[in-house]
Order: structure tokens, then C-alpha cells, then sequence
């Protein structure tokens, strides 16, 4: 069987890779680097600059800790070799294994040109490949506000943002959502003056109430000014200095102006007409197991619109692999094709602020609003030795479960590695695990996962178990 899998971020190359385990003849159309948005403009780079930001802030608060410390000095030049390295690094590791799984790379524009063929460009030649199916995954690409000149050198994107010529002294981030966030984070922990722009009432809208609230005190802390329920009406620049004037008439000078409002999945110019491919807007159409309209011709990641995440982009890239496979034998052998879905229920969503955001399921409210008897427990940090002794007792762990059976519905995290913590309550939610499974499990003492486990004894009484 040969497929063809186009866009090789995490969507893409984790679907070339498990078809090509499971036999298949792939080629992956790439037309930039392998590791995608992720590896090259989103996820590594953010985290690697939030790093040496938390180092810089540490190093302010050193005398908190009996240290002696001078405030730390940005070295931009290493700052950003260190980066690169690290995704050089990450990128080498994925075109190893694409060798070694004899997934055929090929770097050019690749677009559909009929409902299962594909024409890609490199350096002006084409090459048409005419497979048994196709994996679409080229991801998103950057929305930009209507009234902001992108051409402007001083209004960055994220893309601008992670390649990091100055720390600006000042920078309006227009948009409260996650990327805007870890941005505000990094620079006001560098030392800038931050202002971020909200349209909506809250930071990280969608978001529980308690975690909104949260985060916004941990940033207003390290300096960030928030200006929510608002937009900036022009961004104009004068000579050296930005501009940009709030509907009430405020007017915020920078040095730069971060647009973070957003991403819209990657379709255009990828030949969805040709393709005669089914569209939810700019999201391709897929049902359940990742097929598109167009039988033999699958799409996975921020294409499809959904979650638009790494790990979300990953397992439905497997998924869609093993599809595609399944499918051929069974349309080969006369048999119906068992096929997989992406269970989202139990996927966690992380934001990467100091301090960190780790959540997963449903909020009370939302487990409510599904017709679920849910209650919740809450428990802080500011009596856990592990979080005291790290210096970062701030934030709580809610945990929602339901009334009776004691399952867990979900969990909202604001708090020290809340990254990694998040994913005991996942394991569970995936296993179909009750709150009494955390209650029974010995935590280490100390560690910041006891926060999880007084909430789970928590809520297991007020489940009535
Ligand atoms: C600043 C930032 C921070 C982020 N941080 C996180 C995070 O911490 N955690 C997280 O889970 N997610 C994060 N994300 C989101 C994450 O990067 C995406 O959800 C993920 O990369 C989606 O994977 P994908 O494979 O669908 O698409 P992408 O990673 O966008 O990959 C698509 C690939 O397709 C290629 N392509 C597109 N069109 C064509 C074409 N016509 N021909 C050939 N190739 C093509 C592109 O060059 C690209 O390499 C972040 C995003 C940004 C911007």
C-alpha cells in the first residue's frame, strides 16, 4: 500500500511513522522542516525561552532564597544557539527515524490536484504521486486582526516573537489566550513592561472561572498589566514607538506590538477544491476516524480545527494511520475495517506560565451544564512542604467528580509543575478510574501531587464514598 502523507509536524510525521511501521509505503511532503509549527515556531522554542525567562526571574528573587545573585543579564546570541540547538537536535532525531522506517521525505509545496492525487513542487520541477490514500496534516497558520499592519517591522507574530532579535523593553500582546500568556510571562520575567489586550472579560477564555482568576493574579504579580473586555482600535507607529489606542481612547506606547490572536487551520493553497474535500469553514471536514469526504483521503491536527495541539495532533495522526491501513486490507480482503477514534475526553491542555496550567475533562460547570451530578473539591498549595520549599505555593488543584459513582470528570491545575501532575488525573479519567483509586494510591511526601490526592479525599466525601 502506498500513502502519502502531507505537512510533516507532529500531525504528519506521527502518521508517516505508524504507517510505515505497519508496512505501508510512505512518502512524507514537507515544505519547510520536519517537527512542523511545534518543533520549529511553537511549542520547543516557547519552552526553551520560558526557561531562560524563569532563570532571569529566579535570579531577581535569589535573596528570597539566601542567595547573593545579581539579576540576571539577557544573552540573546546564546539564548536563541541554545534554541536552535535543541530543535536542531529534536529534528535530527525525527529524520533518523524516518530513515530508518524508509519513509520517503520529500521537501517541496504540495498541494491535492483530484480527489486522491498530488502534484509537489520543489525549485519549479513537480513530481505527481497518484497513492492509495492521502494524510492531510498541514496544521495552522497564524490569524492576523483586520486594522493591524503586519508589514509593520515592530508588530510581531509568534513567529517573530520565537525568533527573538531584542527583548523589548515594552510589548502590547493583543490577545489573552495561551501563546499570548507564555509570551506576556517570558518578557515581563525578562524584565519588560507587558500590557496584553483581552477581547473577552477574562485571560484564557474557555477556561474555568477559578484558573482564569488565578493566572491573571501570578501575571499582575510579575508586573503584567491587563486590559480585559477590550480591543485595541488602531495600532499605528510613530518613528521608533508603537501606538495602540484601546476603544476608551487609552493609548499604550511600545516598543513592540505581539499579535497573538489566534490560529486558523492551514487549507489554502493546499488544493481542498480540487480535492472536492467537505470544509467546516477553513477546517477540513472529518468524521470520527479521521476520513474526509473523499474516501481514501484522511486529515488529522490543527487542519481539522478541534483541539489544536501537539499531543491532540500526534494520536490523530497514529489514528488516521492505522485507518488508512485497515481500510485498504479490508476493502483488499472483502471485510469491514475496525477503525479508531481519538478519545478527547481524557487529553490534557497546558499552559506554560509561571505559574503553570494543567487541565483536563470538565469543569463543574460543564460536567453540570452535560446533564452530570458533579461536585468539586479544592485544595491549595500553601500548606504543601514541597511547594513552600520550592517557593511556588500559589495556586490549587479542583477536582471534579461525580456525585455517587465517585468518577472523575476533571481537573483544573494552577500550580507548580501542573504540566506534569495533570496527566495522574488523565491516566485516570482514561482508565475509567473513581477519585477512591487517587485516595488509595501512596503519594511521596514531599511532593506537589499530594495537593491532588487532599483534593481527591476531598471530593471522595462529598461524592459520598
Ligand atoms: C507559539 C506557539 C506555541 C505552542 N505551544 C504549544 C504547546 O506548548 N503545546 C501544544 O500541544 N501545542 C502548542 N502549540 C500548538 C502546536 O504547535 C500545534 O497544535 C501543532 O504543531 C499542530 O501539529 P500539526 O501537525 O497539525 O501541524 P503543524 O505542526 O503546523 O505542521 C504542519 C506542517 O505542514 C507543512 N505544510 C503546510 N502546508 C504544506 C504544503 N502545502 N506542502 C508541504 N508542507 C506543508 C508545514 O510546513 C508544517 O511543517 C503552539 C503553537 C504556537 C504557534
Amino acid at each position: 500500500m502506498r500513502i502519502v502523507v502531507l505537512g510533516g509536524g507532529p500531525g504528519g510525521h506521527f502518521a508517516a511513522f505508524e504507517a510505515a511501521s505497519l508496512g505501508a509505503e510512505v512518502t512524507l511532503i514537507e515544505r519547510d522542516n520536519l517537527g512542523g509549527t511545534c518543533l520549529n515556531w511553537g511549542c520547543i522554542p516557547t519552552k526553551t525561552i520560558l526557561r531562560s525567562a524563569r532563570i532571569a526571574l529566579d535570579s531577581r528573587n535569589a535573596a528570597e532564597f539566601g542567595l547573593r545573585l545579581d539579576p540576571a543579564v539577557v544573552d540573546i546570541e546564546r539564548l536563541m544557539e541554545r534554541k536552535v540547538g535543541i530543535i536542531e537536535g529534536l529534528r535530527t532525531q525525527i529524520e533518523s527515524t524516518a530513515t530508518r522506517l524508509k519513509v520517503n521525505v520529500v521537501y517541496g509545496e504540495g498541494r491535492m490536484t483530484g480527489p486522491k492525487t498530488l502534484r509537489v513542487t520543489t525549485e519549479g520541477t513537480h513530481v505527481d504521486f497518484e497513492p492509495d490514500a492521502v494524510i492531510l496534516a498541514t496544521g495552522s497558520v497564524v490569524s492576523k486582526l483586520d486594522g493591524v499592519d503586519h508589514t509593520i517591522e515592530r508588530v510581531w507574530t509568534s513567529d517573530e516573537a520565537v525568533s527573538l532579535v531584542e527583548i523589548p523593553d515594552r510589548v502590547v500582546v493583543l490577545g489573552g489566550g495561551v501563546i499570548g500568556l507564555e509570551f506576556a510571562c517570558a518578557y515581563a520575567s525578562f524584565g519588560s513592561q507587558v500590557d496584553v489586550i483581552e477581547l473577552t472579560p477574562s485571560v484564557l477564555p474557555g477556561n474555568d472561572k477559578r484558573v482564569q482568576k488565578s493566572v491573571q493574579i501570578a501575571l499582575e504579580g510579575l508586573g503584567v498589566r491587563f486590559h480585559l473586555g477590550t480591543k485595541a482600535d488602531t495600532v499605528a507607529q510613530y518613528g521608533e514607538t508603537m501606538v495602540t489606542t484601546l476603544e476608551d481612547g487609552t493609548m499604550i506606547e511600545t516598543d513592540i506590538v505581539l499579535s497573538a490572536v489566534g490560529r486558523k487551520p492551514n487549507s489554502e493553497g493546499i488544493g481542498v477544491e480540487k480535492a472536492g474535500l467537505e470544509m467546516d469553514r477553513a477546517a477540513v471536514k472529518v468524521d470520527a476516524h479521521f476520513r474526509t469526504s473523499v474516501p481514501g483521503v484522511y486529515a488529522v491536527g490543527d487542519l481539522i480545527g478541534g483541539m489544536m495541539l501537539a499531543h491532540v495532533a500526534e494520536e490523530e495522526g497514529r489514528a488516521a494511520a492505522r485507518n488508512a491501513v485497515r481500510e485498504f486490507e479490508a476493502a483488499g480482503a472483502g471485510r469491514f475495517p475496525q477503525l479508531e477514534s481519538v478519545e478527547y475526553g481524557s487529553i490534557p491542555a497546558c499552559v506554560y506560565t509561571f505559574p503553570e496550567v494543567g487541565v483536563v475533562g470538565r469543569t463543574r460547570d460543564g460536567a453540570k451544564e452535560a446533564g452530570l451530578d458533579a461536585v468539586q473539591a479544592v485544595a491549595k498549595y500553601s500548606a504543601n512542604g514541597k511547594a513552600l520549599g520550592e517557593g511556588e505555593s500559589e495556586g490549587f488543584v479542583q477536582l471534579v467528580a461525580e456525585v455517587g459513582s465517585g468518577r472523575i470528570l476533571g481537573c483544573q491545575i494552577v500550580g507548580p509543575h501542573a504540566v506534569e501532575t495533570i496527566h495522574e488525573v488523565a491516566l485516570s479519567m482514561r482508565n475509567g478510574l473513581t477519585v477512591k483509586a487517587i485516595c488509595e494510591t501512596v503519594h511521596a511526601h514531599p511532593s506537589v501531587s499530594e495537593v491532588i490526592k487532599a483534593a481527591a479525599l476531598d471530593v471522595a466525601e462529598k461524592c459520598g464514598l
